[in-house]
C-alpha cells in the first residue's frame, strides 16, 4: 500500500500548510467554518489526503457520474472536467442531466475514456482538486501511461475506484471513498444500505440451486457475434442471479470474443443480449434510458433473428432477454441482478420487481430521473424469441456496421478513396477507431496506416501532410456503401468542434451509385378494389428476393409529392452520407404490408385502406394510376412464428399481414383470426388452414379507432389447453394496442407464449407529427 499525501495543485506542501495556518487563524476568528482534511484509501489501497472535500473534480471517465449522481443532488457543481464517454454512451442520460443541469454543456473534456484516449495535460489544466480515475484506466499501471504515477509527480490528488472490472468486490468500497472525497459520506451510506439489502435478499433466497448456463452477447448486434464478459464485470452479476457465465471459462480477461460455433456447441440455457442507444447507429440491441419498452421489445426480437442465434435452445424456447449495457459502470447494477435472478429463478424471484427497484432508486437517490424521457422506458427487461429482423428502413440514420467476418477475408474489389483536408488527422483516428473496436471492429497497424476490418470490408486510415487519406475495400456496393457511409459520418461525428466541417469526396468505386442497396422502385402496374375501403395496387420492380420473408413483412414506401415532375429518392452524397430530397420534393414516408410477392417475376402487391382524411398514404391508393412510381425500402417488422395455436387481431390495416401469414401457416394450425372492420362489406376471403377460425367484427357505422370490439373479443376468447403453446400476433390502433397489451400481458404465460402487439397508427394523428 502507498502513502502519498498531496495537497491541491497551486497549493504545493508550504502553501497548504499555510492554508492550514490560515485555516486555523479563521476559526479562532469565529469566521465561517474550514473543512478539515479528508483521507480517504482507494481501490488501489492508497490513501490519499485532501486538504477538505473536493469541489473541483475531473472524471477521467464520464461514466463516473452514474455513481456521484447517486449520492450528490448536483454531482455537475462538483466537476472541472470529464471524459468525454459519458455523453458518447449515454445518450439519454446526458439529455436528461442536461435539462436539469445546463452548466453539464460547458463542461470541458478531457479526452477519451481510455488510458490512451485521455488527455493528462488537458486534465491538469483544468487545475482539478482531485482527479478521479476508474481502475481500467489506472489499474494496469505499468511504464509512461502509468496516469496514477503522472498525476501524484504533478502533486495533484488522484483515486481510483471501479464499478466496472470487479463489481462485487469494489463498488461499495469505491461508493464509500467518493462520498468521503466529497464530504457526502452519510449520502454513500445510505445507498451503500439500500444496495446491501437488495444484494442480500438475493443471496438469502437462493441457498443451493441448479445454475442454469447463460451467454452474454455484449454489444448484441453491432458486430460479428459474439462479444462477451468474461470474468468480473457482467460474470459477477450472473453469479449473484444464480447462474453460472459460459464465457467466464472460454475468455481469459474481462471480456473477449466467442465464437457463434462455440455459443452453438455450448447452446447455453439462458441468453442475454446487452445493448443501449450508443449501438443506435449500428444498427445493434437498442434499449435502456429512454426508449419505450416496444422499441426495446422490437430490437430484442430482431437480434434474436439473426442467423444462427435463432437455433439457441434458449431462443426458441423464449429464455432470451435483453439488458442495458451501461449497467456495467453503475452501482444501479442491482436492478439488473434482480432482473436476471427472475429470468434464471422464476419461481423464487416471482415477486422481486427489478423496475420498482430502480424507481426507488430513482426517487431516493439519484440527481437525475431514471424513467427517461418517454416516461415509459423499462429497465430493459424485454423477453421474446423469434424470426423478426430489425426494420431496416431508418434511412436518415448512419447504417448498421457490417459484421467482421472470420477467417479469410473475402476477396475485395471495390476500391474507394477520400482525401479529406483537416488539421489534426491523428486527433480523429484514434477516437475513431476506438469507437469502431468497440462495435468489434478489429483495428490493426501496418506501415504508417491503422486498418479497420468490420464486417466484409476493410478502412485504411492515414494522416499526411495536414490530410486524412482513407480507402475503402468491400466486396460488392451495398458493402462498399456501408464502409463509405460508416467511415464518413464517424469522421464527421469525432472531427473537432471549432474547426471548419470536413469536406469528404469519394472517388473510385461506386461513385456513380447513388440508390441505397435496399431500396428498389416500384412501378405501378395495376389497381383493383377488393373491398369499398380496401384498394390493392400491384407492382414491378427489380430485384425484389431480399423482400420476399415472412420474418419482416413490412416496407417503407417512398411515396413522392403528386404535381412534382419527376421523383426525387433518397441517395448517397459524394460525401457517402445518404440524405433526403429537399423539402418540398421529399417523398412521405409510409409504412405498409407486402401482401403478395414474386420475386422472380418481378411483382409485388400492397394493399391499401383508403380512410377518411387521407394523408399521403391513403391518397397515392386513391390517385393511383398505372406508371406511376414509387420506393419502396426494407424489409422490416416481425412475423410469422411457430406455436401450438394462434391468436391474430386486427383492423383494416392489419389484414394485409394477417391474410399473408394465414396463407402460410401449416395445414395443422389452430387458433382464431378476430378482424375489426367497417362491415359485412369490408370482408376478404381469406384462405387458411381449416383449424383457424375467421371472425369478423363489424363496427356498424363506428369511426375507426373508437370502439372496444377487439378488447372486448380478446377477453371472450376461449384458449387452448395448458399445454399448447400460443402466438399472439395483433396490429390495431394505438389506443386499442395498448388496452391489448395490458389485457394481453395479464393472460398470457410468459414462459410458454409469445406475442407481438403493434400500434399500426393513431387516431387523429399523422404518421408525419410527432405523438404528444
Ligand atoms: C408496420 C406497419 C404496417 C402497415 N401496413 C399497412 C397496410 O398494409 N395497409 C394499410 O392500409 N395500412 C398499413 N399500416 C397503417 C398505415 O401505415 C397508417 O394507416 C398510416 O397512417 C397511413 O398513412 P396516411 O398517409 O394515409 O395517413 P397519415 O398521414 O398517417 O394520417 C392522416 C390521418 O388519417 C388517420 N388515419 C391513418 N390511418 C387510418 C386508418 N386506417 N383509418 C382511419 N384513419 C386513419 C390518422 O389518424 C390521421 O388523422 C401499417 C402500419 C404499420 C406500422
Amino acid at each position: 500500500m502507498s502513502q502519498v499525501r498531496i495537497s491541491s495543485r497551486g497549493l504545493r506542501p508550504f502553501a497548504w500548510v499555510l492554508g492550514l495556518i490560515l485555516t486555523l487563524f479563521a476559526l479562532t476568528a469565529a469566521g465561517p467554518a474550514l473543512a478539515s482534511p479528508v483521507t480517504v484509501t482507494d481501490v488501489l489501497g492508497r490513501t490519499v489526503t485532501l486538504p477538505g472535500p473536493a469541489k473541483r473534480i475531473v472524471l477521467g471517465q464520464g461514466r463516473q457520474l452514474n455513481a456521484l449522481g447517486l449520492i450528490h443532488p448536483d454531482p455537475i457543481s462538483l466537476l472541472v472536467g470529464w471524459g468525454n464517454d459519458f455523453q458518447r454512451q449515454m445518450g439519454e442520460a446526458y439529455t436528461l442531466y442536461r435539462a436539469r443541469f445546463p452548466a453539464i454543456e460547458t463542461l470541458p473534456t478531457v479526452g477519451d475514456s481510455t488510458a490512451d484516449g485521455f488527455s493528462f495535460e488537458k486534465a491538469v489544466e483544468l487545475d482539478p482538486d482531485l482527479v478521479v480515475l476508474s481502475l481500467s484506466i489506472a489499474g494496469t499501471r505499468r511504464g509512461p501511461g502509468d496516469l496514477v504515477a503522472k498525476f501524484e509527480a504533478a502533486g495533484i490528488p488522484v483515486i481510483v475506484v471501479d464499478f466496472f472490472l470487479q463489481p462485487f468486490r469494489d463498488t461499495v468500497p469505491s461508493l464509500r471513498i467518493l462520498g468521503k472525497a466529497i464530504g457526502r459520506e452519510a449520502a454513500a451510506e445510505e445507498f451503500v444500505s439500500f444496495y446491501q439489502d437488495r444484494r442480500q435478499r438475493i443471496a438469502r433466497r437462493l441457498g443451493p440451486v441448479e445454475r442454469p448456463s447463460v451467454f452474454m452477447h455484449a454489444h448484441a448486434g453491432s458486430a460479428e457475434c459474439c462479444f462477451s464478459p468474461g470474468k468480473g464485470t457482467f460474470d459477477d452479476y450472473i453469479a449473484a442471479a444464480g447462474g453460472r457465465n459460459i464465457a467466464a471459462a472460454l475468455l481469459p480477461g474481462a471480456t473477449g470474443q466467442v465464437s457463434l460455433e462455440q455459443v452453438l456447441a455450448l447452446d447455453p440455457a439462458i441468453y442475454i443480449a446487452t445493448g443501449g442507444t450508443h449501438l443506435a447507429r449500428s444498427g445493434g440491441l437498442v434499449l435502456g434510458l429512454g426508449v419505450p419498452a416496444e422499441v426495446a421489445s422490437r430490437s430484442l426480437a430482431a437480434q434474436l433473428a439473426r442467423p444462427g442465434l435463432k437455433a439457441l435452445t434458449a431462443v426458441r424456447k423464449g429464455r432470451a432477454y435483453s439488458l442495458w449495457h451501461l449497467f456495467n459502470d453503475t452501482p444501479t447494477h442491482i436492478a439488473a441482478i434482480e432482473a436476471m435472478a427472475k429470468w434464471f429463478h422464476p419461481q423464487l424471484f416471482a415477486d422481486i420487481d427489478p423496475q420498482a427497484t430502480l424507481d426507488e432508486i430513482s426517487r431516493r437517490f439519484s440527481a437525475i430521473p431514471l424513467q427517461g424521457t418517454s416516461g415509459s422506458s423499462r429497465m430493459a427487461e424485454s423477453r421474446k424469441t423469434w424470426q423478426a429482423r430489425r426494420q431496416s428502413h431508418e434511412f436518415p440514420r448512419k447504417p448498421r456496421l457490417p459484421r467482421r467476418s472470420r477467417g479469410c477475408p473475402a476477396m475485395t474489389a471495390l476500391v474507394a478513396h477520400a482525401r479529406i483536408a483537416m488539421i489534426d488527422p491523428d486527433a480523429i483516428i484514434a477516437p475513431l477507431c476506438e469507437h469502431l473496436a468497440e462495435h468489434g471492429a478489429e483495428v490493426t497497424q501496418e506501415e504508417g496506416a491503422t486498418i479497420i476490418a468490420l464486417g466484409s470490408y476493410r478502412g485504411w486510415l492515414q494522416s499526411s501532410d495536414g490530410h486524412l487519406i482513407v480507402r475503402a475495400e468491400a466486396p460488392d456496393i451495398a458493402s462498399l456503401q456501408g464502409a463509405k457511409q460508416a467511415i464518413a459520418s464517424h469522421v464527421l461525428e469525432f472531427a473537432p468542434r471549432g474547426e471548419a466541417v470536413p469536406l469528404i469526396a469519394w472517388t473510385g468505386a461506386g461513385s456513380d451509385v447513388a440508390i441505397p442497396s435496399s431500396f428498389r422502385i416500384l412501378t405501378v402496374t395495376g389497381i383493383r378494389d377488393i373491398s369499398p375501403h380496401m384498394r390493392r395496387i400491384s407492382f414491378r420492380g427489380e430485384d425484389l428476393a431480399r423482400f420476399d420473408s415472412l420474418e419482416a413483412l413490412h416496407v417503407r414506401l417512398f411515396l413522392p409529392p403528386p404535381d412534382l415532375a419527376a421523383p426525387e429518392w433518397p441517395t448517397f452524397g459524394e460525401d457517402g452520407i445518404l440524405r433526403m430530397p429537399e423539402t418540398d420534393k421529399a417523398p412521405a414516408v409510409r409504412k405498409y404490408t407486402i401482401r403478395e410477392i414474386n420475386p422472380v417475376a418481378g411483382t409485388v402487391a400492397l394493399d391499401f385502406v383508403l380512410h377518411e382524411d387521407a394523408g399521403p398514404g391513403a391518397a397515392f391508393a386513391a390517385r393511383a394510376r398505372p406508371g406511376d412510381r414509387i420506393g419502396m425500402a426494407g424489409p422490416g417488422g416481425r412475423g410469422l412464428r411457430e406455436a401450438d395455436w394462434y391468436l391474430f387481431m386486427g383492423d383494416e390495416t392489419a389484414l394485409p399481414a394477417i391474410g399473408r401469414m394465414l396463407v402460410h401457416l401449416p395445414s395443422t394450425a389452430r387458433g382464431f383470426a378476430v378482424i375489426e372492420i367497417a362491415d359485412a362489406e369490408e370482408e376478404q376471403a381469406l384462405v387458411c388452414p381449416a383449424g383457424i377460425q375467421i371472425r369478423w367484427l363489424h363496427r356498424q357505422g363506428a369511426e375507426a379507432g373508437t370502439t372496444t370490439l377487439l378488447q372486448d373479443a380478446f377477453d371472450t376468447v376461449t384458449w387452448p389447453s395448458d399445454d399448447a403453446t400460443v402466438y399472439l400476433w395483433a396490429a390495431l390502433e394505438h389506443s386499442d394496442f395498448k388496452a391489448l397489451r395490458v389485457a394481453a400481458r395479464k393472460r398470457l404465460r410468459p414462459e410458454r407464449d409469445h406475442h407481438l402487439i403493434v400500434s399500426y397508427w393513431r387516431r387523429g394523428i399523422s404518421e408525419d407529427r410527432p405523438a404528444d
